[in-house]
C-alpha cells in the first residue's frame, strides 16, 4: 500500500459490533472476563486500549516499522524510552537539540548518572569520537529544530552499528510523508505527535516506532509499568488528523517553498534556513533522505536584536505568534525567548539561535495571505 492508503486505512477496520466505519472511541478502562484471564485480549487501558492500538499499528505502517507505542507527549516517550537504558550508560546527542528534550537530558537524567555528549552529528569525525563502548544511543533530530540542520542518518546508522549503539531519529519535522528513518538503518523513530501527525493543534501525544521485535518488547513493558499513555478520545483525534497527513504535508511543503522565495528578496534577512535551499550546506543529504522538505523555515535579522524580531512576530495578523508547530494554522515563533529559553544563550548562539532568529511554521492556509501577511509585518 502507498502512503495515503496506508495514512487512511492503516491499523483500522470496521467495528465487529456495529460496523462502525470510524474506529470508536473506546472510552473504557477495563474489560469483560468471562472467567479469571477469558477475555478479548484485552484487560485494562494502560496496558491496551482498542483506539490507541490502531493508532499505534497506523504508525508502525506510516513509518515502515513493526511496532508503535503512543504517550501522553513526546516527551513522555522520551522519558520511557530513556528507562531501558541505566545510569552509566552514555548517550550521544546533537547539539541542536529540541529544547525541551534537552532539558529532560541534562535535568533530569545527567543527575542520575547517565552521560551525554553534544557534538555536531554533521561533523561525523566529531561523532565517531564520541561514541565509544558505553554509548548506547544516538540521538538525532533531522531537520532540526529551530535552525533546520540536516544530519545523514544513513551515515550515523553505521557509526552506531559500530559500537552496538541504537539510532534513534526524532523525526517529528519531516513526518514520514517525508522521510522514514528506519528504512535509512535507524532503530528508532520518535514523534512529537502533537504536531503534523495530529496536525490541528488539539492534542499533545508522542510516539516510539521500531522494528526490532526485543527493543519492541522491552518498550512495550516500560510503557504498560510507567504508565505515560495516552486516552481513548486523543488516540481518535489522531486517527482522524493522519487520515489528511499526505495532503497537508503537500499544501504545507508547497506554501513554505513560495515562502521561502519571497523571503530570499528580503534585505533585512541575515541567514535563511529551510533544507529545500540549494544554498542548504547539506541540501544534497536533505534531497537523498528526504521526499520533500516541510513546512519549517526559519531566519535572523541583520539587526540581530530582540527587539527587531518582537517587531516582527508581534504585528502578524494571519499568523499567530505561539510555541509549537505543525497545525493547518500558520504560527510565528521566537525561539530565543520561547521554545529554547531553557537552553542558556551561550549555547544558543552555537547552534546558530541568535537573538532575532524567527521561525515559521507555515500553515495550509491560501499562500496570497501569508504572503501578504508576512509583507506587512516586515514594513
Ligand atoms: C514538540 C517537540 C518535542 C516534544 O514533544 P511534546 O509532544 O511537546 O512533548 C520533541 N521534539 C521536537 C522536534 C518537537 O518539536
Amino acid at each position: 500500500m502507498h502512503f495515503g492508503t496506508k495514512a487512511i486505512h492503516a491499523g483500522q477496520h470496521p467495528d465487529a459490533e456495529a460496523g462502525a466505519v470510524m474506529t470508536p472511541i473506546y472510552q473504557t478502562s477495563t474489560y469483560v472476563q468471562k472467567s479469571p484471564g477469558d477475555h478479548k485480549g484485552f484487560e485494562y487501558s494502560r496496558t491496551q486500549n482498542p483506539t490507541r492500538m490502531a493508532l499505534e499499528k497506523n504508525l508502525a505502517a506510516l513509518e515502515n516499522g513493526k511496532y508503535g507505542l503512543c504517550f501522553g507527549s513526546g516527551m513522555a516517550a522520551i522519558d520511557t524510552l530513556m528507562r531501558v537504558f541505566k545510569p552509566g550508560d552514555e548517550i550521544v546527542a546533537t547539539n541542536d537539540l529540541y529544547g525541551g528534550t534537552y532539558r529532560l537530558f541534562t535535568k533530569v537524567f545527567a543527575p542520575m548518572g547517565y552521560k551525554f555528549t553534544f557534538v555536531d552529528l554533521g561533523d561525523l569525525d566529531a561523532v565517531k569520537n564520541a561514541v565509544n563502548e558505553n554509548t548506547k544511543m544516538i540521538w538525532a533530530e533531522t531537520p532540526t529544530n529551530p535552525t533546520m540542520k540536516i544530519y545523514d542518518i544513513r551515515a550515523l546508522a553505521e557509526i552506531a552499528k559500530g559500537v552496538d549503539s541504537l539510532l534513534a531519529v526524532d523525526n517529528t519535522f519531516a513526518t514520514p510523508y517525508f522521510q522514514t528513518p528506519l528504512e535509512l538503518g535507524a532503530d528508532l523513530v520518535m514523534h512529537s505527535v502533537t504536531k503534523y501527525l495530529a496536525g490541528h493543534s488539539d492534542v499533545v501525544m508522542g510516539a516510539l516506532v521500531v522494528k526490532s521485535d526485543e527493543l519492541a518488547e522491552k518498550l512495550y513493558f516500560l510503557q504498560n509499568s510507567c504508565g505515560a499513555v495516552p486516552g481513548p478520545q486523543d488516540s481518535f483525534l489522531v486517527l482522524r488528523g493522519i487520515k489528511t497527513l499526505h495532503l497537508r504535508m503537500q499544501r504545507h511543503f508547497e506554501n513554505a517553498e513560495k515562502i521561502v522565495a519571497y523571503l530570499q528578496g528580503k534585505k533585512a534577512i541575515k541567514n535563511l534556513y529551510y533544507p529545500g535551499l540549494p544554498s542548504h550546506p547539506r541540501h544534497e543529504v536533505a534531497k537523498v533522505q528526504m521526499r520533500g522538505f516541510g513546512g519549517m523555515i526559519s531566519f535572523d535579522l541583520h539587526d540581530n536584536t530582540m527587539e527587531a524580531a518582537s517587531k516582527i512576530v508581534s504585528n502578524v495578523k494571519v499568523f499567530t505568534l505561539a510555541e509549537s508547530l505543525g497545525g493547518v494554522e500558520s504560527l510565528i515563533g521566537h525561539p530565543a525567548s520561547m521554545t529554547h529559553a531553557s537552553i542558556p544563550s551561550e549555547e544558543r548562539a552555537k547552534s546558530g539561535v541568535t537573538d532575532s532568529l524567527i521561525r515559521l511554521s507555515v500553515g495550509v492556509e491560501d499562500i496570497t495571505d501569508l504572503i501578504a501577511d508576512l509583507e506587512q509585518a516586515f514594513e
